[in-house]
């Protein structure tokens, strides 16, 4: 491997983009993630950087047993991130739809039904130290050697 495509690697895997959606959660999640933000966990140090724009996203993180009103819209947002990416469900709503799936329901679990999933992290909700180890464990692999449709 070229000494420039090792270079690649390091920076994609120290510059990883997240930006993360709830499609109907009871906030518990949420809550979770922002702790991966706070001094305490610090998602910053392994080279993770939160934005609200999709189109500066490498990961998108999914919170929520899916709600009827997203049908279209996570779509939408999806395909708004570029190439390569991922999606990682968090907590066992996006997987199952946990306690909002009960008869009568409108939500429409699971999220990999709407969108490719690429890792799920179960929990209600999951521990911070979960979902840092989603990302870090899976961004390195889908960027590595990525060049795109130019190269
Ligand atoms: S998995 Fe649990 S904590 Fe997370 S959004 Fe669903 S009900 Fe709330």
């Amino acid at each position: 491997m070229s000494r420039l495509q090792d270079l690649k690697n390091t920076v994609r895997s120290r510059s990883i983009h997240v930006c993360y959606v709830n499609v109907g959660s009871c906030n518990g999640c949420d809550i979770e993630i922002l702790a991966c933000l706070a001094p305490r966990y610090d998602i910053e140090q392994y080279g993770i950087y939160v934005h609200n724009n999709p189109r500066e996203a490498d990961v998108l993180l999914i919170t929520g047993a899916f709600s009827p009103q997203w049908e279209d819209k996570l779509m939408d947002l999806w395909e708004k991130i570029p190439e390569p990416k991922v999606a990682i469900a968090i907590g066992n709503c996006p997987i199952s739809g946990c306690v909002f799936n009960r008869e009568g329901s409108y939500v429409d679990p699971p999220v990999r039904k709407h969108i490719p999933i690429a890792a799920e992290v179960p929990g209600c909700p999951p521990r911070p130290t979960e979902i840092l180890q989603a990302v870090l464990s899976l961004a390195p692999v889908v960027f590595k050697d990525y060049e795109g449709d130019g190269k």
